[in-house]
């Protein structure tokens, strides 16, 4: 997977791939980063990426040019998403990384600032992301969600593929609780199955505990997680809960 980043400010992105878990997929070439500066395209003799807003108001507005030359200089493969962060856009989830994590490059366009020229957003063939109904100062910390989320999808990706596999959302479900030693903290005891040595009844517990905490913390998810297909194991378990409708 390829990452090209068209930001003015390349050393976060540049720094955060470098570390940890990321970093490692990095290293080792699972993954690449590629960022690039608008600023080094912009034809205006002081490099200037901004501007006043048309009528008026607070604020610097980015501008085509540099932006257009930036995205047209990426070269692109065929199989490539092109996204540019906007508070707007359609929220950034699981699922949507899940199709990303496919793609053999993501394009990603922060904005900083105000925002963008509206024409910007008018670049053929891009998907308009948010991470979340808030608003940051720029898009580097968005477009590094998605390098990160993404990246844990990729086979290889973080070492160990079940690690992502087992994940929160994964099946439309938060994920079970984890525990390590000691057994005993503070009087806080780590529940006998985990103990037990039994895998299945392991395996059959921490499904429990999933479907519980979902029901619990994210009714929405619930929701889709009761409506979709469910396995033997699944049913067995929702029968036990007296869910099974
Ligand atoms: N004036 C804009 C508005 O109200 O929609 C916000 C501009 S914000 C200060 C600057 C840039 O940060 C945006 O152009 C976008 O690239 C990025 N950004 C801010 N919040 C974001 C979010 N929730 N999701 C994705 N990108 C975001």
């Amino acid at each position: 997977m390829k990452f090209d980043v068209i930001t003015l400010f390349p050393e976060i992105i540049e720094n955060y791939c470098s570390a940890s878990v990321i970093g490692r997929a990095f290293k080792q070439e699972i993954v690449s980063v590629n960022t690039v500066n608008p600023r080094d395209f912009s034809t205006d003799k002081h490099k200037k990426v901004d501007d006043t807003p048309y009528g008026g108001g607070a604020g610097m507005v980015l501008m085509c040019q540099p932006f257009y030359d930036a995205y047209d200089s990426v070269k692109k493969l065929e199989n490539c998403a092109s996204i540019i962060f906007t508070p707007q856009g359609k929220p950034f989830n699981q699922e949507m990384g899940k199709n990303l994590s496919t793609k053999d490059q993501i394009i990603s366009i922060c904005g900083h600032y105000e925002g963008y020229d509206e024409r910007i957003r008018q670049i053929p063939g891009l998907i308009e992301v948010s991470i979340g109904d808030f608003v940051l100062t720029g898009g580097e910390l968005a477009a590094l969600c998605v390098i990160d989320a993404v990246t844990r999808l990729i086979p290889g990706g973080i070492g160990k593929e079940e690690s992502a596999e087992e994940d929160s959302f994964s099946e439309d479900l938060l994920e079970y609780p984890h525990y390590t030693r000691p057994n005993d903290f503070r009087g806080m005891k780590v529940p006998d199955v985990l103990l037990s040595g039994n895998h299945q009844e392991i395996a059959k517990w921490r499904k429990k505990q999933a479907i519980l905490r979902t029901q619990a913390k994210r009714p929405d998810l619930f929701e889709k997680f009761m409506q979709r297909e469910h396995t033997k194991e699944e049913k067995a378990i929702l029968k036990e809960l007296n869910l099974w409708i």
